[in-house]
């Protein structure tokens, strides 16, 4: 019933195994608004040529190149917003606005500090410089797929979905992740904890993550080290979640129930020990309609098993491409270790001189570190030594 007892696998086994088992949720249509976070499941078209016409990029005056030495008659003004009704012929301008349509005949924009006006007339003073027009269709055309299916939706997304008239967005449902806290040694952080217990921080950890990544959790509470207590709650909140994120107890200790009551609840376990450090008794399960981590209970644990497996596999329930944002940057001092049996995590900061230097961490129940931290490294399984000055990946967590 209790304990963890299936082999250990590569993370990159684990990995594997955890994606493929991934199924797309549900689709729906949100607002622009509702939008920021989640993910595209259709291409999208513009339906406009960007520019939608020839736009003047300054403000200032619409002529003709070969005009550039003459005294040039105003036509018309043209401000953003208004066609222009005249063509530019020669010795002949337009007064015209950024954002306005570049009149007929005029293959320029002068900007207006660049230009006097001398009895009445126009006269360029400076005759260098660019057209300032952005020409129809330059930056995207009628028809173009300009948002891929799979993207995760950002600000500069929601401003082209705006532009080419998104405004009801294909997206997937939010994964839903009821965040449980296994201990019999756990109180809330409101509470005091007293001799022998220690406050819940994983689950307020956990849901930040989730909240972050823009997924949905809901906290459920906190349970004793019993098979029973655990299994009453995953009872009690079986079909309310797409993914259950349980904290604790997943060890070979005589009190770690969770990997036993998770088959018993008919979640089929596709790990239950993978070869990372931190977090190598990380369980992974499958159930009929909804999936199942048990994280190991140490606060850095649940933090960097969130990064490595959690969000990855909750960005594939809604279809996304996504991968964590990495930079590559020079070790500051060498690492050294012993035991090479797992891919060990180490919490790192970035110096702004294109340098990662590692932070003070003492081991996995040691969360404050990754206060300090702009990411972790990975010293894959096998690598005993990583020599200062190597150019390394560094996973950034903000
Ligand atoms: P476990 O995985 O249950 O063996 O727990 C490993 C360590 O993590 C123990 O020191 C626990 O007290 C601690 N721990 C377990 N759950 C939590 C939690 N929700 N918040 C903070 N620490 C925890
Ligand atoms: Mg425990």
């Amino acid at each position: 019933m209790k304990g963890n007892n299936m082999e250990m696998i590569s993370f990159e086994t684990a990995f594997q195994l955890m994606m493929k088992s991934a199924e797309l949720l549900g689709k729906e249509s949100v607002s622009l608004n509702e939008a920021p976070g989640r993910v595209l499941l259709e291409d999208i078209r513009s339906d406009i040529d960007m520019p939608p016409f020839n736009k003047s990029a300054m403000d200032g005056y619409a002529c003709r190149s070969a005009d550039l030495d003459s005294a040039l008659e105003v036509i018309e003004t043209i401000p953003a917003g208004k066609a222009p009704e005249k063509d530019v012929g020669e010795g002949e301008c337009s007064e015209i606005m950024t954002g306005a349509v570049v009149p007929r005949g005029a293959d320029r924009v002068v900007m207006v500090e660049h230009t006097e006006v001398a009895g009445g007339r126009v006269v360029i003073k400076i005759k260098g410089g660019g057209k300032n027009i952005c020409y129809r269709a330059e930056d995207v055309a009628k028809g173009d797929i300009v948002l891929k299916k799979g993207t995760v939706i950002g600000a500069p997304e929601i401003a082209v979905l705006a532009a080419v008239g998104c405004s009801e967005v294909p997206v997937s449902k939010i994964p839903v992740l009821g965040i449980i806290a296994t201990g019999s040694e756990l109180v809330e952080p409101s509470g005091e904890p007293g001799r022998a217990k220690i406050r819940n921080s994983n689950s307020y950890q956990l849901a930040a993550q989730s909240r972050k990544a823009g997924f949905e959790p809901r906290y459920f509470g906190i349970t004793e080290d019993t098979p029973e207590a655990i299994g009453d709650i995953i009872d009690r909140y079986r079909g309310s979640v797409d993914l259950f994120l349980l904290s604790g107890g997943v060890s070979m200790g005589e009190f770690d129930f969770v990997p036993g009551v998770l088959k018993d609840r008919g979640f089929k376990l596709l790990f239950e020990k993978v070869a990372v450090k931190p977090g190598k008794p990380t369980v992974f399960g499958k159930g009929p309609d909804d999936f199942v981590f048990g994280l190991p209970g140490n606060p850095v644990s649940t933090f960097v098993i969130f990064e490595l497996f959690v969000k990855p596999f909750c960005f594939a329930l809604e279809g996304a491409e996504w991968e964590p944002r990495r930079v590559y940057a020079r070790l500051k001092d060498e690492i050294k270790r012993g035991k090479t049996g797992r891919t060990s995590h180490i919490p790192v900061k970035l110096t702004g001189r294109g340098e990662v230097e590692i932070v003070e961490y003492h081991g996995s129940a040691h969360i404050h570190a990754y206060t300090e931290a702009d990411g972790f490294i990975a010293v894959p399984a096998g690598t005993g030594k990583i020599e200062a000055g190597e150019t390394i990946e560094v996973t950034l967590i903000n």
